[in-house]
């Protein structure tokens, strides 16, 4: 098997003023190409600190992280950037749209860098809101879906560019128990049909029984790396009940509470929030990494615009 994903002496230190938070420290580990990987682990535990090294939205202290062969600690930011829109994809748990976009628009975003034509971004996006099961919702805006539907939405933008890797920070965080349900097994499908290297942060041990590799951290340290030799195919609630799967038309169907985004938002603000600082550091790196692909998505849609006309008379 091929590697896909490798650390070695991996250190993270935080300062913030005079204090030093020791975040990360000696991480050595590797995946393969296809491998699904969990890590887990307390809170503060340093989860969401290796997730962005990995991903390459930070820069380690020492140490390196390679993927596909390539040293990602080493490229500037113009190459990372480069290097993510070609091999990467990432899942945010708090969905991370861009409210002004449809579902379809904010799926076929990352396809703007492969030179894929803008009808042909289109008919993929829909391609891929219809595997999860987001079909009759290709036109509607953030705004307008639940938490659950917003969050397939991220799924399907993760995916619609078939990336090498894809990295997921507590994906089904805000999600009720059967959602998570229907967007594991979404995730699942996906990442075993097309070979997807997948690594996803979750603080619930239960979603790693799906897994084929469980890392657990503890103050920054690897506590224990298992590989799993037979991993269960398809996720199911801890009760044992398992729900409809993406072979389900019932997938189509709107599933879950269907509480709108605005009133969830509201609802998460409200409760504990033990995480609060790291999830916005994350956003903030989003929000960069998106701001760079609005632009170029302007510059393109004035591109053609200018030279080729008879695209836009095409829908
Ligand atoms: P987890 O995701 O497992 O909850 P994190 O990776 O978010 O843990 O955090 C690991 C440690 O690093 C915690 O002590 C946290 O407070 C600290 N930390 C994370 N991000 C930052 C940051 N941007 N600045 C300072 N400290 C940070
Ligand atoms: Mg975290």
């Amino acid at each position: 098997m091929k590697s896909m994903i490798k650390v070695e002496h991996l250190r993270k230190v935080y300062r913030t003023g005079k204090e030093k938070v020791l975040a990360l420290s000696d991480i050595n580990l590797e995946l393969q190409k296809g491998e699904f990987c969990c890590i887990v682990g307390a809170s503060g535990s340093g989860k969401s600190t290796l997730l962005n090294q990995l991903a390459g939205l930070e820069k380690p202290s020492r140490g390196s992280v390679m993927i596909d062969g390539q040293n990602v600690s080493a490229m500037s930011e113009n190459q990372l950037a480069v290097f993510r829109q070609q091999k990467l994809g990432f899942v945010f748990q708090s969905y991370n749209l861009l409210p002004t976009l449809t579902a379809t628009e904010n799926v076929a975003l990352p396809l703007m860098f492969k030179g894929i034509s803008k009808r042909k971004r289109e008919a993929l996006a829909r391609e891929q809101l219809k595997k999860m099961g987001l079909a009759k919702r290709a036109r509607h805006k953030p705004t307008e879906m639940s938490g659950g539907q917003q969050q397939r939405v991220g799924i399907a933008r993760a995916f619609v560019g078939k990336p090498a890797v894809i990295f997921a920070d507590e994906p089904t965080g805000n999600l009720d128990s059967h959602t998570t349900v229907q967007v594991m097994n979404a995730i699942l499908s996906l990442i075993r049909e097309h070979k997807i290297t997948f690594v996803m942060v979750t603080h619930e041990r239960e979603l790693a029984a799906c897994a084929d590799r469980i890392i657990t951290l503890r103050d920054g340290k690897v506590l224990r790396n298992e590989t799993i030799e037979h991993p269960q195919a398809q996720y199911i609630m801890p009760d044992g009940k398992n729900e409809d799967d993406l072979n389900d038309s019932s997938f189509d169907e709107d599933f879950g509470e269907d509480v709108p985004a605005q009133q969830q938002g509201a609802a998460q603000n409200s409760g504990p929030q033990e995480t609060a600082q790291p999830q916005q550091a994350e956003q903030q790196v989003d929000v960069q990494q998106i701001g760079e692909e609005i632009r170029r998505m302007k510059e393109e849609t004035q591109n053609t615009n200018e030279t080729t006309k008879e695209n836009s008379t095409n829908e």
